[in-house]
């Protein structure tokens, strides 16, 4: 039977310098620098990592004059589509505009006077920049607090209107948007009624979720529910932990839930007393070995026989264990015998084998 892969909500196409996000574009992967954007070495280098990783987008904080300054020397020194990150001051936002940035993300009600407003629609429309709405529980303006008593999803969604108003006011629907809390309900609820009422696309992500093991779990149990529902066309994990984990888990969750692929996926068993060679152990190695490939393989690594012929039919490459030799299977089919020793090499070759092999029908294509 075929999975039930989500079918997206069709909301509004917009580029991001190079790359689209909504409309039929795949959902990307996003994260955010958090070097001080000042030390440009050190932001250009932590952005071409995330690049590396897999990022499509990468976020840079520029809180000041001279971080906007530095912003022109990064955007010089780096590829990748880059969002700019700037709060109340509209000359900033047009500083970096005129520096290149591939989006801006500010709250046209936050910027000040309908004059202001303007000024940065406009260089926007002339330059053809989309802009971010980002709206946060953590930062809901005080008559909604007011007003609701508490953040809640009437009271997000309410902010976002605002903006989202201010901005069809000015006649500019080349804008993505984000409705964040760091409460996993209050955020689902909040993205499916902004879903109801705009096109625009919408960037999904749970704040301030915490730890790398906290926010994993939290984040894929509020951006999975929304991505199973066909919402969200960008995604980032944001994760208390190093910038390259949060687009390593927005993969992951991306990978799992059948929305993209790139990388090796591998499946294995939990292990148990019957395992045959060390699962566990060998996994995390070869999740290492293999963490440089972008084509898309599978690999099933199963200790014994009660799970693994029907997992490696099902993966590029399999083993499964057995004593005193394991069998390796390809494309489905047992093919050869090996030691314990040897396992591991013999799984990268075959792996590596089968990336090239789809690399190079890539580059035919
Ligand atoms: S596949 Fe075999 S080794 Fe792995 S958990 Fe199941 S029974 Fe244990």
């Amino acid at each position: 039977m075929e999975p039930l892969i989500p079918k997206r909500k069709k909301t509004k196409k917009i580029w991001v310098g190079d790359v689209a996000v909504g409309g039929d574009a795949p959902i990307s992967v996003q994260s955010m620098t958090n070097t001080e954007t000042t030390d440009v070495e050190a932001t250009v280098k932590q952005i071409n990592d995330l690049e590396e990783a897999g990022a499509d987008i990468v976020r840079v904080s520029v809180p000041s004059m001279e971080a906007a300054e530095a912003f022109k020397n990064i955007k010089q020194q780096t590829n990748i589509p880059l969002v700019s990150d700037i709060h109340f001051d509209h000359k900033i936002a047009l500083k970096v505009m005129e520096y290149g940035v591939d989006c801006v993300r500010i709250n046209p009600g936050n910027i000040g006077s309908e004059k202001k407003i303007k000024e940065v629609i406009d260089v926007a429309k002339d330059k053809n920049i989309p802009l971010r709405v980002g709206v946060n529980a953590g930062s809901l303006e005080k008559d909604l607090q007011l007003k609701y008593g508490e953040p809640n999803s009437d009271a997000l969604v309410e902010s976002a209107m605002r903006h989202v108003k201010i901005l069809e006011k000015f006649n500019y629907d080349n804008f993505k948007l984000s409705i964040k809390s760091s409460d996993i309900y209050m955020a689902v609820e909040s993205y499916q009624k902004i879903s109801d009422l705009i096109d625009q696309p919408l960037h999904l992500g749970i704040t301030e979720s915490g730890s790398l093991k906290t926010g994993t779990v939290k984040s894929s149990i509020g951006l999975g529910i929304l991505l199973m529902q066909g919402i969200g066309d960008t995604i980032r994990i944001s994760l208390a932990s190093d910038p390259i984990d949060e687009v390593k888990v927005g993969w992951e969750m991306l990978k799992s839930l059948k929305l993209r692929s790139r990388g090796v996926k591998i499946v294995a068993c939990p292990s148990c007393s019957r395992q045959n060679f060390q699962v566990i152990k060998t996994v995390n190695k070869l999740e290492t070995e293999l963490s440089e490939i972008k084509e898309e393989v599978t690999l099933a690594v199963i200790g014994c026989y009660v799970n693994g012929p029907g997992e490696s039919k099902v993966a590029d490459v399999g083993v499964t264990g057995a004593s005193p030799q394991h069998l390796i299977y390809l494309k489905g089919k047992p093919a050869y015998k090996v030691d314990t020793e040897d396992l591991e090499k013999s799984l990268v070759k075959e792996v590596m084998k089968i990336a090239e092999q789809k690399s190079n029908t890539i580059l035919k294509q």
